[in-house]
């Protein structure tokens, strides 16, 4: 009956998930109290992020002077390192991996929000050769978490508005890809699934990402991991309006794409999803899924390979959805969450019944012919899943 997975039941067993929880145990331990922008445990996060930069052997952007990007309102720094393409043409595009390092401070620790997402940078980083054609950019983004989200303090906003002169301009950037939560497990269903969102928003990157996504799932084989790991790896499409598009709400951003996404880049967000530990004190570094996120640092190797073999820009079009995708991500989810034997842990009966009536909804409709009560109804379905996955009391009122 129960569906629910003991994260600390999880083997931690390659090397590469052993140094992910390494990383993830100094920036989410007790002495960095949080690591909220401005305090002393912020500071210490960068200089460890700083240090394992040079260690990795990433380039400062030589206009910075460093590792370096000091922010506004005595925040701190956003941390910044890259591995120029391999050719070091000057004019060559540029692919941004990144993800926030802060948290909220005192007795919220934050592993899984956002330390998890470091690990994976980081790794990323040491494992990754240059590209031929790409310069690749690393950065952990500083002032992400309230009350400086959405709003210009917001690290990943203050880096947009003051590029480093040898970017430049947002169109040399061929594609972002920004993680946030991405070590967090709770339903066994989705243990060793990420979702994918935003590169639905242009064409090529999103035919790239589904290549890539296939190989994960092991439909195509001939590429070797990169990096031996011992862990399966499911890369889920799930439409940024299914996040975002919130009913009764509107339209709500959730992390740090969303400053690149206002000027138009292409954009990829990754995320393993909230779980009942989201912002709360129990988001500690023994309750993630260590293994699926070394999976996670082979297959965005293979990840940025593939992107490296396009060196024509991508359209951007704001608010494109695939909705065939959607409708595919959400039936497999839905269809698991309508069983009771496999329901999301905590359902209530009222939810429960819900979900069956989506499920079987989600069954018959049709992806060719999807109509705006569809959308909604899409939308809908999508929060109410998220609102039970994190465990919220009310989650039956949606
Ligand atoms: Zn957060």
């Amino acid at each position: 009956m129960t569906t629910a997975v003991d994260p600390h039941a999880l083997p931690v067993s390659s090397d590469l998930a052993q140094r992910l929880r390494a990383h993830v145990q100094f920036l989410a331990g007790p002495d960095l109290h949080g690591r909220k922008p401005g305090t002393e445990g912020n500071r210490k996060a960068a200089a460890y992020l700083a240090d394992s930069f040079r260690e990795i052997g990433l380039e400062p952007v030589p206009s910075l002077g460093g590792y370096r990007q000091q922010l506004a309102g005595d925040l701190g720094d956003n941390l910044i390192g890259m591995r120029p393409a391999s050719g070091r043409t000057g004019s060559a595009p540029w692919i941004l991996l990144a993800a926030h390092f802060d948290h909220l401070g005192g007795n919220y620790l934050g592993a899984d929000d956002n330390a998890s997402a470091i690990g994976i940078l980081l790794e990323t980083a040491r494992a990754m050769p240059a590209l031929a054609h790409h310069h690749l950019l690393f950065i952990a983004f500083n002032a992400e978490e309230p009350p400086h989200i959405r709003t210009p303090l917001m690290g990943s906003q203050q880096f947009v508005d003051h590029l480093p002169p040898e970017i430049d301009l947002p169109s040399r950037f061929q594609a972002v890809i920004v993680m946030d939560l991405m070590g967090g497990v709770h339903w066994k269903p989705i243990q060793d699934t990420i979702f994918a969102g935003g590169a639905e928003q242009s064409p090529g990157l999103y035919r790239r990402l589904k290549e890539a996504a296939r190989e994960a799932s092991g439909v195509k084989r001939e590429a070797k991991p990169l990096t031996p790991h011992a862990s399966r790896l499911t890369v889920l499409p799930l439409g940024m309006h299914l996040i975002e598009e919130l009913p009764l709400i509107g339209h709500v951003s959730f992390s740090d794409y969303d400053a690149f996404r206002n000027i138009g880049v292409p954009f990829l967000f990754l995320s393993a999803g909230r779980t009942p530990r989201y912002h709360q004190p129990s988001d500690l570094p023994d309750t993630l899924h260590y293994e699926r996120m070394a999976a996670t640092v082979g297959w965005m190797q293979r990840l940025l390979q593939i992107l490296d073999e396009d060196t024509e820009p991508y359209r951007f079009e704001r608010g494109r959805v695939e909705l065939a995708d959607d409708i595919a991500t959400l039936r497999l989810l839905a269809t698991q969450a309508a069983r009771e034997d496999s329901e999301i842990p905590g359902t209530s009966f009222l939810s429960h019944s819900k979900m069956r009536a989506d499920a079987q909804w989600l069954e018959r409709l049709d992806p060719g012919r999807v109509m705006a009560d569809d959308v909604t109804r899409l939308r809908r379905l999508s929060l109410r899943m998220q609102c039970l996955l994190v465990d919220f009391p009310v989650c039956f009122l949606l």
